[in-house]
């Protein structure tokens, strides 16, 4: 490109002998991905033509992803009920950061998790209502509408087949079929739907698989995208297996065989001692009460013995 530039300017001093004959040739050699072009003085004998060679962007292959083609739904929010999904699948990014939801300082108020005895599949963001809510990654609008508990909301479905969904909005500002770029506002903030306070209920899903957002996000304010691969067990799907009120313990998946590997549980036999509750016994161990209860075919409000012998799966 310097040269083409230093080559102009020299060119312009003998302009009025010369009128510049360019010639296009388009390089179709495969290895070499470069627009070359000829330029040739027309009424000028003795200086010779030069070539330049200008290099072809490479087509970013998100603009070749066709996400429209499968399960494209502009009337359910969840249009892949009978699909079934294989565990553990892959979720990969072109990207490493996202673009915050909203623009002032994320503050969050309740996580993915089980919450008053139903399971809260999403992360709440607070914020006031009216306040700009953006798409955090580029995509196209699947769905933007009113949703019986999610109020208005809008789903973008992005081109690593992410989905994510942004509720109980007070305004929505973009059509289904809009193509959004990582960042573009997409809304208002608000309170529709079965929402106490205004807040952002933000939903991260594939395949109509909902995943714990903060696996994915890193919720700080740098705005991280965890992994460029991430391998998504069916841990990190369940909100049972997590607490709306405390931060999951994170364990990152980026090869499938590490995601495998953490699907071998050992197993290890704990005395209950005096004091003991469910919920402590989960706290010191690391295992969410309603694994010690499935494993031990137990319930919730069972009251433990003193030198029960409960099976906690590590
Ligand atoms: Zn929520």
């Amino acid at each position: 490109m310097h040269n083409f530039q230093t080559y102009v300017l020299v060119k312009s001093f003998h302009i009025v002998l010369l009128s510049l004959f360019i010639c296009f040739t388009y390089a179709q050699k495969p290895q070499s991905d470069a627009l070359s072009i000829q330029l040739k003085p027309v009424n000028s004998k003795g200086i010779s033509t030069q070539e330049v060679s200008i290099p072809i962007v490479t087509i970013d292959s998100s603009n070749t992803v066709d996400i429209k083609a499968e399960f494209w739904d502009n009337v359910n929010f969840n249009p892949y009920r009978n699909e079934i999904v294989k565990f553990p699948f892959e979720v990969k990014f072109e990207d490493s950061t996202y673009h915050s939801p909203i623009s002032r300082e994320k503050v969050i108020t309740s996580r993915y998790g089980w919450r008053r005895g139903r399971p809260h599949k999403g992360i709440d963001i607070d914020l006031i209502t009216g306040d700009s809510v953006s798409t955090i990654l580029s995509g196209v609008v699947r769905f933007a509408r009113y949703s019986r508990g999610l109020g208005k909301v809008v789903v973008v479905r992005h081109y690593n087949g992410l989905e994510t969904a942004y509720a109980h909005l007070s305004r929505i500002n973009v059509k289904v079929n809009d193509t959004v770029a990582k960042g573009q506002f997409i809304g208002k903030g608000g309170n529709t739907g079965r929402s106490t306070g205004s807040h952002l209920h933000l939903i991260t899903s594939y395949k109509g698989q909902y995943i714990h957002p903060e696996y994915i996000f890193d919720f700080s304010e740098e705005n991280k995208i965890r992994a460029k691969d991430l391998w998504v067990t069916k841990e990190w799907t369940r909100a049972s297996f997590h607490s709306s009120r405390r931060k999951s313990k994170l364990e990152l998946y980026t090869t499938e065989k590490q995601a495998l590997a953490s699907l071998v549980k050992t197993r290890k036999i704990y005395v209950v001692k005096s004091g003991d509750t469910l919920s402590r016994i989960s706290k010191r161990n690391n295992v969410s009460i309603a694994a010690i209860c499935k494993t031990n075919r137990i319930r919730k409000s069972s009251t433990l013995r003193i030198g029960q012998k409960l099976v906690l799966e590590l």
